[in-house]
């Protein structure tokens, strides 16, 4: 039986051809290591699974959620918000808890986007944006994230037809996969852009808590006024090592959270109730559980960096997320070089282009491995003669 057009206009995904080859070199009797996906590597932290320990107790949290999330999980989101960003968020209007935020994500563009709209997207970005644009008929604009700008997009080369055609745009920063930040006067910007051609802004904060050397991420909730257009999606999986809960909320204009959550309470039926308990209990982690975790990335990051500079990549060091992203050696392409890694060095790391057109000469990692397992990469890559 054929499947539909909009799963054929999907483009293969990122780690099919990946994985393949990685069956081939383990087959071979290759003993290799992943720096290719971006998921903890150690556990979440231990308040949060003594606290899940008492709420799955709770006969109280086994039924049915209230599709919009528990009164007592929205309304710990919004002190968080406040606390954490000095934003203020109604807890009942402008706060809907999600099954972790990749499916809020791809679920808001079919609450926005119709066959003929466009939609502004990251590139390189996180591939839900695109695919999902795809899926709701739309058609994604690319705009190009670039070194020569910090790895922003540049809202004055989107040409206005094409934003005036524009239902949403995304952004994500601290960004997945450059690991470049954004500050408030940029975000600024973007809402201003937004503002003027009525565009709802969708910022992905995933990483907002992974960062490094003293760098505080800011909410684009805290531009004046942001919230008459954009909402903002927090996870607990990046911050708290909570990948497998499927936990988060969004924040922010009331009227895209009620679209959003009617889409949802159409397809899904909510977080279980305990799992809402626990992630409230994940705001009041005390802080220092936070700090050890990004000590434990600063550290890896700047074991990786060593490395790297002495293979001859010169790299300034990322103020957040866990990626590294890296130019490819000249004469390679992304998918050649990611070849040479995994056959020479038996390290995997995904090709740029798995995030998008503009991703072509660059591969990235991901410090999920601890130090000496990073240490033991950069020596494959040397034996192997790989340098940049
Ligand atoms: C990991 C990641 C997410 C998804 O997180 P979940 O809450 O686990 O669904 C969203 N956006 C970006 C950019 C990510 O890297």
């Amino acid at each position: 039986m054929k499947v539909s057009e909009r799963l054929e206009k999907i483009p293969p995904y990122l780690f099919a051809e990946i994985d393949r080859k990685i069956a081939e070199a383990r087959a071979k009797g290759h003993d290799i290591i992943s720096l290719g996906i971006g998921d903890p590597d150690t556990p979440t932290l231990a308040p949060i699974v003594e606290e899940m320990h008492r709420a799955i107790d709770n006969p109280k949290n086994h039924d049915y959620p209230p599709y919009n999330g528990t009164e007592k999980f929205r309304k710990a989101s919004a002190v968080w918000m406040k606390k954490r960003f000095g934003v203020d968020v109604n807890a009942d209007s402008e706060v809907l808890a999600n099954i972790g935020s990749k499916e809020a994500i791809a679920h808001v563009f079919f609450a926005y986007v119709d066959e003929g709209d466009y939609t502004l997207i990251p590139d390189p970005g996180y591939p839900v944006y695109k695919n999902a644009t795809i899926f709701a008929g739309g058609t994604p604009y690319a705009m190009p994230l670039l070194d020569e700008n910090n790895w922003l997009p540049d809202f004055d080369k989107i040409p206005p037809e094409i934003a005036q055609k524009s239902k949403l745009m995304f952004l994500n920063y601290p960004n997945n996969p450059t690991g470049a930040t954004a500050d408030l006067e940029f975000f600024t910007k973007a809402v201003e852009f937004c503002k003027k051609y009525d565009i709802l802004l969708c910022h992905d904060q995933a990483y907002c808590e992974m960062t490094y050397d003293g760098y505080v991420a800011p909410s684009v909730l805290q531009v004046p006024g942001a919230k008459d257009i954009a909402i903002e999606f927090f996870s607990h999986s990046k911050s708290y090592n909570m990948t497998g809960w499927r936990v988060g909320f969004v924040a922010g204009n009331a009227a895209a959270i009620k679209a959003l959550g009617t889409i949802k309470n159409n397809i899904d039926s909510g977080v279980f109730k305990a799992i809402q308990d626990a992630a409230t209990a994940a705001y009041d982690v005390d802080s220092k559980y936070i700090t050890e975790l990004n000590k434990m990335y600063q550290e890896r990051r700047d074991v990786a960096q060593a490395g790297l500079k002495e293979l001859g990549w010169d790299i300034k060091p990322s103020k957040a997320t866990f990626y590294l992203w890296l130019p490819v050696p000249k004469g390679y392409t992304s998918e050649e070089f990611v070849t040479v890694m995994l056959e020479k060095a038996h390290v995997v790391v995904p090709p740029g282009t798995g995030y998008g057109q503009y991703g072509e000469g660059y591969f990235r990692i991901a410090l999920t491995k601890d130090a000496d397992t990073i240490r033991e990469c950069i020596k494959r890559m040397k034996d192997a003669g790989i340098k940049y």
